[in-house]
């Protein structure tokens, strides 16, 4: 967990502190499955800015995870670039939506942060490339790799027999 010490960072109302952290990305589970960051600890850009009345925490990164295709279940890469924003007033009160639930005892959670942030910006489907063909419906097998299809279903023969019969007749 990589937490960030804000107790040594004195700024007035209008100063900006910037600096650059690694920071520790957790793997996260998506649909079942399981995705890596590659690496684990990317650089962030933090930037802490104070205004009057609070304090405005911005962290950026990029991120590449690794992990399974939603569609045909071969490996996966995908690029993300992250930027995320919170804010603490000076006087938070009762209302959540003046405090930062990152912040506590003047130390960042930047991995936490790092983890809902990165959730927040992640695609409905992690695909090996966008026009990933899948698996074969019928015979499991992957159709990237053995493009095919099976044709029309073979007609059910006790039914021929039967349309035979009533020709027949
Ligand atoms: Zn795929
Ligand atoms: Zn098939």
């Amino acid at each position: 967990m990589t937490t960030r010490n804000l107790r040594t960072i004195k700024l007035r109302s209008g100063e900006q502190f910037r600096d650059e952290q690694e920071t520790r990305i957790e793997p996260l589970e998506l649909g079942g499955q399981r995705y890596l960051p590659v690496p684990e600890t990317v650089p962030a850009e933090l930037t802490i800015t104070r205004a009057s009345t609070g304090t405005v925490f911005e962290l950026r990164f990029d991120v590449r995870l690794h992990g399974p295709c939603f569609r045909c279940l071969e490996d996966a890469v995908l690029d993300l670039p992250i930027s995320a924003r919170e804010y603490q007033a000076n006087e938070p009160g009762p209302s959540d939506e003046l405090r930062t639930p990152y912040l506590e005892d003047d130390r960042l959670d930047l991995t936490a942060w790092a983890r809902d942030a990165l959730a927040l910006a992640l695609p409905d489907k992690i695909l090996c490339r966008s026009d990933c063909a899948g698996l074969c419906p019928v015979c499991g097998k992957d159709l990237n790799r053995e493009p095919h299809d099976h044709g029309e279903p073979e007609p059910d023969s006790r039914w021929s027999a039967l349309t035979e019969l009533k020709d027949r007749l």
